[in-house]
């Protein structure tokens, strides 16, 4: 009898491709581990084992395999599984979805390139083979697998590069991403000592004899005077003339204290751990109606305002999920910037918190699969974005998707475009894991599921503490305008608010929307922004032919010359970034510390880290930013938000602008006075009647979810449709406007109506590559996967046509 393996190679062939393998082989192997397997001319891949059997293919000879890499699966079954949802909802192919599951230290393959670790390890740990390669390195910075055949005058290399690799020697070469540790600035106040007025004045006498100390004291008097700020050493230092030696001293007298500000986001010590807090009565209801809500919902969706102390209530169910020996996943949308949050929970759990981030260094990652494989408790919470969905979870039995609601759990590019909220419920289901959504502004996606009641709903609605929800006020700029009373983007009302939070010692946040790449047209008068008639959305200018166009449905109409509302001529296409208001804030508060937060800022290493730790160590005054600003982060001093222009965000070319303000609002407005004190948020707008600002400032959810739902329903959008958006890309623009309409025109015959477009994206040509777009919306009552079927088919058409060959087409299921 002859035996087989068919195996899933890190490509994209709609195929799995089959190998013979001997009969000993097929007695060791089993499904989930790793061979090598010749692919082409002269290409070896690292493939997983799929199905063993004893069918040959027909259509081609098999090819035997090189060599088996594991004595064990390193993928398990429910991975599989898991991998075959995926390709098969975001219809992709396996070879997609492997690349994205495995650390890439895990496939091997020709064009791998391999380096020395930078620590040196034990040589004679290694075998003679694996010398002769590591002695290479010593040479040679790095070496492709190709040159290791050479070296070691063999085909099969990946054996022993794989073993370089657990034995430390060698790394496969990519980004390495390295924590980042904040600097802990220094501060100075004068000992609780000298607070009496008598205490003070002898301590002054008793300097006397030391008239530098005692100019240093007066110095920080001085200061105290002006600043209701912390003072820092060098400040000091630099305004009394005095060395940091002198402040030693004084220091050392006991005259001053020296401290640090502490903040939530020390680096982790590995010490003992914080127990858990005690809940509220509001947590210990939620607490209690989750529990509940698990027993007939096996996904629950937390809507919890900002601050009410959501955290804690998963840190309770964690802490059951572990004492029951099973394995948790807590997702989050981006690791780089909760900061704050991964600190908390490594306070709680310590050693059992495991971080997953794509962009730690391969050798951390492997660490962390093969904890979890083990099912170890180094990693029995894994707190990781989206790709931690991925992990080789054998006992999983709570997943909570924190900040649900975010748009980055899903993945854009490349292939496979999965939501990982969604994949998580899937992943939940096969393990018969509970899932806890969370989010103070939840998707009208969930909200949804959970009204219908796929999903339980649990509500949190006061803020720890009973700290008050911030006060919000909306500022009519139109207004201002007309009576003279802005100064640039700022509103006299605005720059009152400003200044009282300064001259009070605390901090300021701005928030400006990042446009996308599309501008819109706002008039400056009335700051109406034409809509398409067809889609409710705005349209969007082109400056290249001198265009309003719809986004979605391919309405065109010629540039305006004067206001459709009100007839002004006075018409703005350009829009405001973060830089501009930066400049405006220097100059108006030319005294105090401006820094900006947006994508330039933060490009660098840490750039957003040292921009929070300057912000919690107040060296900051006023932070302008982006959404960046709105990811969780818990500011103490910040006692002011102000959102400098809430209508390009409403009138984004989206159909989900509206929710996407809504959220944005609520969650920046969420950082303003998270104390005792009542935090303010101004929001500017031309249309402070704005359905959604109203809601937003009577923080009403519900209002705005009733609302939204009608637009859905009647404009057939999501989530009462689904939606698979297909875009066709080629260098020659005639080549993809024909291959697109063919395509279109296809579908139609299929889907009539439920087919847009093609249409031009607002950016028709990326990397000298023009797009094209064609959306299928897709009814409830609709098969998913006979659509998905019809599309594929349709596809296999499309590029049995010799024309069409060399268009790229991606398929994107709930695109975003
Ligand atoms: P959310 O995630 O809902 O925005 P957090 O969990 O971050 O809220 O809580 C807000 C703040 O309140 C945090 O600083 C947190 O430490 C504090 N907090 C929440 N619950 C408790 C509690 N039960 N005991 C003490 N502090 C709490
Ligand atoms: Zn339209
Ligand atoms: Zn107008």
């Amino acid at each position: 009898m002859q035996h087989f393996i068919d195996v899933i190679i890190p490509i994209p062939l709609p195929k799995l491709f089959t190998y013979s393998i001997t009969a000993s082989e097929a007695g060791f192997l089993s499904v989930g581990m790793r061979v090598s397997v010749p692919f082409g001319k002269s290409k070896i891949y690292t493939g997983i084992v799929s199905k063993i059997h004893n069918e040959a293919p027909t259509v081609y000879e098999a090819k035997e395999i090189h060599q088996i890499l594991d004595d064990a699966p390193i993928v398990n079954e429910k991975q599989l599984q898991l991998w075959q949802w995926i390709a098969s909802y975001y219809m992709c192919t396996l070879g997609d979805v492997m690349r994205a599951a495995l650390p890439s230290a895990f496939i091997l393959e020709s064009e791998t390139v391999i380096t020395k670790n930078k620590q040196t390890i034990d040589e004679s740990i290694l075998k003679d083979d694996e010398f002769l390669v590591y002695e290479a390195l010593h040479h040679q910075s790095s070496l492709k697998i190709h040159d290791v055949s050479n070296i070691l005058d063999k085909k099969n290399v990946l054996p022993v590069i794989k073993r370089l690799i657990e034995k430390e020697a060698i790394t496969v070469e990519e980004e390495v991403y390295e924590k980042y540790k904040p600097k802990l600035v220094r501060y100075v106040k004068l000992h609780a000592n000298f607070s009496s007025e008598t205490a003070l004045q002898k301590l002054l006498d008793d300097l006397s004899r030391a008239p530098k100390q005692r100019d240093v004291v007066l110095t920080l008097f001085s200061i105290s005077a002006k600043t209701k700020k912390p003072i820092k050493v060098s400040d000091l230092s630099e305004e009394s003339n005095a060395s940091v030696s002198i402040i030693k001293t004084l220091i050392d007298k006991g005259v001053f204290e020296e401290y640090h500000i502490q903040t939530d986001r020390v680096q982790y010590s590995g010490d003992d751990n914080e127990d858990s807090k005690n809940l509220n009565s509001y947590q210990k209801s939620a607490l209690s109606d989750i529990k509940a809500s698990f027993e007939t919902h096996a996904v629950t969706l937390l809507h919890g305002v900002t601050s009410s102390g959501k955290t804690e209530v998963y840190v309770k169910l964690i802490e059951d999920a572990i004492n029951n020996g099973k394995q948790v996943l807590y997702l989050l949308p981006e690791i780089a910037l909760t900061t704050q949050l991964v600190t908390r929970l490594q306070n709680y759990f310590g050693k059992q918190v495991a971080i997953f981030h794509s962009k730690y260094s391969a050798h951390e990652r492997v660490e962390v699969w093969n904890n979890v494989l083990k099912n170890s408790a180094k990693a029995q919470i894994v707190l990781g974005a989206r790709s931690s969905i991925f992990l080789p979870f054998s006992n999983l039995e709570l997943i909570v998707v924190d900040e649900e609601h975010e748009q980055s759990f899903k993945q854009f590019d490349p292939a496979p475009r999965y939501h990982a909220r969604d994949t998580a419920i899937v992943l939940g289901n096969m393990h018969s894991a509970k899932v806890l959504l969370g989010s103070a502004t939840p998707s009208l996606e969930s909200y949804f599921n959970a009204k219908q009641n796929k999903y339980g709903l649990v509500e949190l609605m006061q803020r720890y503490n009973d700290v008050m929800m911030p006060e919000i006020e909306l500022v009519d700029i139109q207004e201002k305008l007309k009576k003279k009373r802005m100064k640039g983007h700022f509103s006299d009302r605005l720059i009152e608010e400003i200044s009282e939070t300064l001259k009070a010692g605390q901090q300021v946040i701005l928030f400006q929307n990042r446009r996308g790449f599309s501008p819109i047209v706002e008039c400056k008068t009335c700051g109406h922004s034409p809509q398409c008639p067809n889609c409710d959305v705005s349209l969007t200018y082109h400056q290249y032919r001198n265009q309003l166009r719809c986004h979605y449905c391919g309405y065109v109409m010629a540039m305006l010359q004067d206001c459709m509302a009100c007839g002004s001529q006075d018409i703005d296409n350009k829009g405001f970034g973060t830089e501009q208001i930066e400049e405006e804030v220097k100059q108006l508060f030319p005294d105090y510390k401006v820094a900006r937060m947006d994508l330039d800022t933060t490009r660098g290493k840490y750039g957003y880290e040292k921009i929070i730790t300057a912000l919690e160590q107040q060296q900051i005054d006023i932070l302008v930013g982006t959404q960046m600003l709105t990811k969780g982060l818990d500011f103490r001093n910040v006692r002011l938000v102000g959102i400098m222009n809430a209508d390009n965000m409403l009138n984004f070319p989206d159909f989900r602008a509206h929710e996407r303000s809504f959220q944005l609002m609520l969650q920046v407005s969420g950082r303003a006075g998270r104390t005792d004190e009542r935090g303010k948020v101004l929001i500017q707008t031309y249309n402070p009647h704005h359905n959604i600002l109203q809601q937003v400032s009577t923080n009403s959810y519900i209002e705005m979810f009733n609302e939204q739902m009608d637009d859905r329903y009647n404009y057939k959008y999501p989530p009462v449709y689904k939606q698979i958006k297909i875009t066709l890309k080629h260098k020659d623009y005639n080549r993809v406007d024909v291959a697109s309409i063919w395509l279109a025109k296809s579908l139609r015959q299929i889907f009539a109506d439920n087919v847009l477009g093609p249409e031009s994206p607002p950016i028709a040509r990326i990397r000298n590559q023009f797009h094209k777009n064609i959306l299928v919306k897709i009814p409830k009552q609709q098969s998913l996967l006979k659509t998905k079927e019809a599309i594929i088919k349709i596809n296999n058409s499309f590029f049995s046509i010799k024309d069409f060959r060399s268009v790229k087409v991606i398929l994107n299921v709930d695109n975003f």
